[in-house]
């Protein structure tokens, strides 16, 4: 039976639970952002979303969004895109073309290159530090005992526009460690903003202080 979806009923149910959880951890809801992720979906299911008032997206590749957002945000100036997936530093340039926010800035030679395409493009643009909450070997991410030097590097030595970190955590793992982790690591370099929690967690992520939650199936339905 083919699945049915319906983004703008979707994206009324997701945003009606973020803020239901924000106010049973006694925040507003309003400090919570949905980042609607829409890897590999085609303009015509990113459409309705639009046309719902959804304006942040995440993309995880550099070349998918390049085909993909250009025209549309010819017709949403607002658009606010985000990388979500691992940045090569050959494509750092396009990325600080393209994208609103990169989201995974993990090493110090991606943090470099991009601190010298802005400079190059007269544009800055936001950018969260992704923490390997896990360590896990084959996952992108600073390792969280080398996250306070690499987030000083980042802001002091190359003054990236670092806003906050993003995890995620390890599949099959109870993840409120890691979101807890990621918030202590945030508040002690003061940074404010947190990308955790996916369409299986985000309400837990808002329990222990996202302020974006990254949700994808829970939009758009099951990836192809
Ligand atoms: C795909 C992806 C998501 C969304 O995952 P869902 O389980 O479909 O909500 C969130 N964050 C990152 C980094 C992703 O790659």
């Amino acid at each position: 039976m083919a699945e049915i979806i319906d983004v703008a009923t979707n994206i009324a149910n997701v945003t009606a639970e973020i803020a239901a959880a924000a106010r049973a951890a006694g925040r507003d809801p309003s400090e919570v952002a949905l980042l609607a992720v829409s890897k590999t979906m085609p303009s015509e299911r990113i459409e309705p979303a639009l046309v719902a008032g959804q304006r942040a997206f995440g993309e995880n590749r550099v070349q998918e969004a390049e085909e993909k957002w250009p025209p549309l945000r010819e017709r949403y100036p607002d658009i606010d895109l985000h990388l979500i997936g691992p940045l090569q530093t050959n494509k750092a340039k396009k990325a600080v073309a393209l994208f609103d926010m990169i989201e995974t800035v993990d090493r110090p030679r991606l943090a470099h290159a991009l601190a010298r395409e802005m400079e190059a493009a007269g544009r800055r643009v936001a950018c969260l530090i992704e923490v390997n909450t896990g360590a896990e070997p084959q996952k992108a991410g600073i390792l969280p005992e080398e996250a306070d030097a690499f987030i000083r590097e980042c802001v002091d030595d190359l003054a990236l526009p670092v806003r906050g970190l993003m995890c995620i955590p390890p599949a099959g793992e109870e993840p409120s460690p890691h979101f807890a982790l990621l918030r202590q690591i945030a508040r002690r370099n003061e940074l404010p903003c947190l990308s955790m929690g996916m369409s299986a967690d985000y309400p837990i992520a808002i329990a222990l202080g996202a302020t974006e939650v990254r949700v994808g199936t829970g939009v758009f339905g099951r990836r192809g």
